[in-house]
């Protein structure tokens, strides 16, 4: 594993610390494989709660209907799926899919395993030193803020805040699951309205996506 002063060597332990959750098995309960996003070296930290049953199979996070509810509110903040997923870090309370609830919808990873997984979430703040994270879904951002909150209060401000004891700002999105319907309805669509033109006017972000964007002058202009 190089330096973790360099770029070089952050990026070299992020790959290693994908290669060592690819291997994870410490949850006996979990029903799939080991998902995570690209080992992107950005300041924007995004924490979902877990995959579901078809992102194992796709090898992506989000590549399903909540992800295309997601990346159509990125959209709208002026960032296609693809330059999400090459700028922004992935990442999420769980890593795998924790199989179907009783009830019939997805289960939520439990306080062991979500202890579990927090290492690694531990790992790539430490790797990342996120100044931008946004938390997907009551889950991620009860881990984030250490404590249960109502959407309402959280979601449309964008707060100072901490992750494993690196200063960062957060930015609370409700999650974009069609079993959730705080969003479609009031106060949750105008605060979501408002979380995503926070975010399409947040420095990290526009920088994130401006700096990538220049197009390099040997590449094709618009290669994905
Ligand atoms: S949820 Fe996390 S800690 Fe548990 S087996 Fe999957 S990768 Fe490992």
């Amino acid at each position: 594993m190089g330096s973790t002063e360099t770029a070089a060597g952050r990026l070299s332990a992020l790959r290693a610390l994908h290669r060592e959750l690819d291997a994870c098995r410490r949850c006996p309960a979990m029903a799939g494989p080991v998902v995570h996003g690209e080992a992107v070296l950005s300041p924007l930290l995004l924490i979902g709660q877990a995959p579901g049953p078809h992102e194992g199979a796709l090898g992506r996070p989000f590549a399903w209907t909540a992800g295309r509810t997601l990346f159509r509110w990125f959209e709208s903040a002026g960032a296609s799926e693809t330059q999400v997923r090459g700028r922004v870090y992935l990442a999420a309370v769980a890593r795998c899919f924790p199989g179907k609830a009783r009830s019939g919808g997805d289960r939520k990873p439990g306080p062991q395993e979500i202890g579990n997984c927090r290492e690694y979430l531990r790992a790539e703040a430490d790797l990342l030193e996120p100044k931008l994270v946004i938390p997907v879904g009551a889950l991620a951002i009860e881990q984030v803020l250490g404590h249960k909150v109502a959407l309402a209060q959280v979601v449309g401000r964008v707060l100072e805040g901490e992750l494993f004891g690196h200063r960062c700002e957060l930015l609370c999105l409700p999650h974009p699951s069609g079993a959730s319907t705080w969003h479609k309805g009031q106060p949750g669509q105008r605060l979501l309205a408002e979380a995503l033109r926070q975010l399409a006017e947040h420095p990290e972000w526009r920088r994130a996506l401006d700096r990538r964007a220049q197009p390099k002058p040997s590449s094709n202009a618009g290669g994905r």
